[in-house]
């Protein structure tokens, strides 16, 4: 069985076409500036070079058109006909209370996603545009939706509780969800298959370290507590996110700037490791820049590694206990200096580096801890398409 995975924002479309009886990548890709000028697509057929090509893309539905045209290609092809699709992952940013794991989409469930919309404002519509686009072009062909919010359901309500009054949790539904569940499941699967014990008898820590980034405790294999919340800007500090911040600190910020939209592009766009540093959003600017001596630099990344021990402490308080602490995403994967920093002085609860393993490593699954180390320290790259496709799969063969 083929599948494509599709992840839509407002202005682009990524894809991943899936041989499911390998689980190999056929082909993948991106879609750039949709509805904007200087729309174009990158595609990439097995380890081939990249195929760029510019044109007009108008909408999401002209996006997954030219998508389909390149599977067909005979240049860049991979599929012989439509007919060997068997089915569309999305990822789908909000699921919010009720989607507490994947779905075959009909009209209810189009109806949810829209219902969260007013809580991913600027993801639900997009993930919504490419599931009306591909039920267009390929009608008949079953699409299912994954929700990032989904594995963090099984969270209690001690942890996704604010202490505001209950109402806004009644009538609003105000509360945490925490996102990149996908990847958190993802993460913590492989940490116990790597481990060697079932994930039903692990307490893990996973901490997924990006341009955005979570850290959730995973109990048994159960999401029970994760650092984003109703929306994107809690945990740690982020690339330009602000992270746990001061409820009061919002209110002199908009008695400062006198307006909502402002305020949020403050926290949300610059905030975090740009807004401390003043050099980058991405971290490994910021490390160069520490290295040369730049202490605003060094400021902001001993503020994400300070967050990240808070978080990994924490969560072992809130299980009662850690086996092992997982890295994932672009930095968890590949900042050797962010996971010596954010696990040191946590010797005191078991958790010894390998500085010697840990020193270079990217982008593959490893142990980093000492042998002796009674918690085991991790690096597992993440791998969201591969689990929606692995669900789509799933859903889409009892169809
Ligand atoms: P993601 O959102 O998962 O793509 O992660 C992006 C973040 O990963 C950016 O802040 C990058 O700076 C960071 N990153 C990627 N490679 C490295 C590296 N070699 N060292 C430090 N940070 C890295």
């Amino acid at each position: 069985m083929k599948i494509l995975v599709l992840n839509c924002g407002s202005s682009s479309l990524k894809y991943q076409l899936f041989d499911m009886t390998n689980e190999s990548v056929l082909a993948k890709g991106l879609v750039e500036r949709i509805g904007i000028a200087g729309s174009r697509i990158k595609h990439n057929r097995g380890s081939e070079e990249s195929t760029v090509r510019e044109t007009d893309i108008p909408d999401h539905t002209s996006a997954i058109k030219l998508v389909l045209g390149m599977m067909l290609d005979a240049g860049t092809g991979v599929l012989g006909s439509l007919d060997e699709l068997g089915a569309v992952g999305h990822r789908v940013v909000h699921g919010g209370e009720k989607n507490d794991r994947s779905v075959l989409v009909d009209a209810s469930v189009i109806k949810d996603i829209e219902d969260c919309t007013y809580l991913a404002p600027l993801h639900n519509p997009a993930n919504l545009m490419g599931i009306r686009a591909m039920e267009s072009a390929l009608p008949g062909v079953p699409n299912v939706a994954v929700f990032d919010t989904a594995f963090h359901q099984t969270m209690p309500p001690k942890a996704y509780m604010y202490g505001i009054p209950y109402r806004y949790y009644e009538e609003d539904k105000v509360r945490r969800y925490s996102f990149h569940g996908t990847s958190h499941a993802y993460v913590s699967s492989r940490a116990a298959s790597l481990i060697g014990r079932p994930i039903e008898s692990l307490k893990l820590i996973t901490c997924h370290l990006g341009n955005g980034s979570s850290i959730t405790a995973v109990d048994c294999g159960r999401s029970v507590d994760s650092s984003l919340g109703m929306g994107t800007t809690p945990g740690v500090l982020m690339g330009t996110r602000c992270g746990d911040m001061d409820g009061s600190v919002v209110l002199y910020l908009m008695k400062k700037e006198g307006d909502v939209k402002r305020v949020s592009d403050i926290l949300h766009k610059e905030s975090g490791l740009l807004g401390i540093s003043g050099v980058s959003s991405d971290l490994r600017d910021v490390e160069e820049a520490a290295a040369r001596g730049d202490e605003r630099a060094k400021l902001a990344s001993d503020m994400l590694c300070s967050s990240v021990r808070k978080y990994i402490a924490g969560y072992a308080a809130v299980m009662g206990g850690v086996d092992a602490v997982v890295f994932t995403a672009g930095i968890g994967e590949n900042s050797d200096l962010t996971r010596s920093e954010a696990t040191r002085g946590l010797e005191f609860m078991g958790v010894r580096l390998d500085e010697s393993k840990n020193r270079g490593l990217r982008g593959k699954e490893a142990f980093i801890s000492r042998d002796d180390s009674p918690v085991k320290v991790l690096v597992v790259p993440t791998n969201e398409e591969l689990m929606i496709a692995r669900d789509t799969r799933r859903l889409s063969e009892k169809v």
